[in-house]
């Protein structure tokens, strides 16, 4: 009974938190602390994108400004839903339905909190994160990141992959792969994206 109870907290922890662990290579910036889910409920979430109205708070010491982050979430929003789904980019402002049978509401209703670089996360298999969804709280933490050839917040698009379906432990994750990787990015390289290791 104590062991189903002990699995049952685990494969809890597992549905609710998906994270993606990068290696040390390219990103000079080192770590930051953690954040959890707690410290990203209490951000002020005081911006809005202006297409989807996603609500964002940017940490202070990023070095990318707030209109230049606000329009990358909408367009790789919009280029994500018009790859991934047949409904296209329209599906940001509605209620979809996933696979899996639950719904999730439009992008006006994600929190999204842009942090600098990698982060100590509380994940199963993981301690560091470039970008974490909580699901459940609909929020999503990003990094703007500094890898070689890579845009900033290259993990943007995964993280939206798993608001929209990508199952925490990346089983699903060839269903997600062409519409969330990023062009010219050698994102194999710098992001275990298997790197959640259960065993
Ligand atoms: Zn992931």
């Amino acid at each position: 009974m104590k062991y189903l109870f002990i699995f049952a907290i685990i494969s809890f922890s597992l549905i609710t938190i998906s994270c993606d662990e990068t290696e040390d290579l390219f990103d000079g910036g080192g770590t930051d602390p953690l954040i959890d889910r707690e410290i990203a409920e209490a951000q002020d979430y005081n911006l809005s994108t202006p297409v989807y109205g996603m609500q964002v708070a940017v940490r202070g010491d990023v070095g990318l400004g707030d209109n230049a982050i606000m329009g990358i979430l909408d367009r790789r929003a919009t280029s994500f839903l018009d790859c991934q789904f047949e409904g296209g980019s329209d599906l940001g402002f509605e209620d979809v339905m996933l696979s899996n049978g639950d719904t999730i509401g439009p992008l006006s209703e994600l929190r999204v909190f842009v942090v600098p670089r990698r982060f100590e996360c509380e994940a199963v298999g993981l301690d560091r994160c470039n970008g974490i969804y909580f699901f459940g709280n609909d929020i999503l933490v990003v990094s703007v990141g500094n890898f070689s050839g890579c845009p900033d917040l290259p993990v943007w698009k995964h993280e939206l992959g798993h608001r929209y379906g990508m199952e925490a432990d990346h089983s699903n994750l060839n269903e997600f792969r062409a519409c969330t990787d990023e062009e010219n990015c050698s994102f194999e390289d710098i992001i275990g994206f298997d790197g959640i290791q259960i065993e």
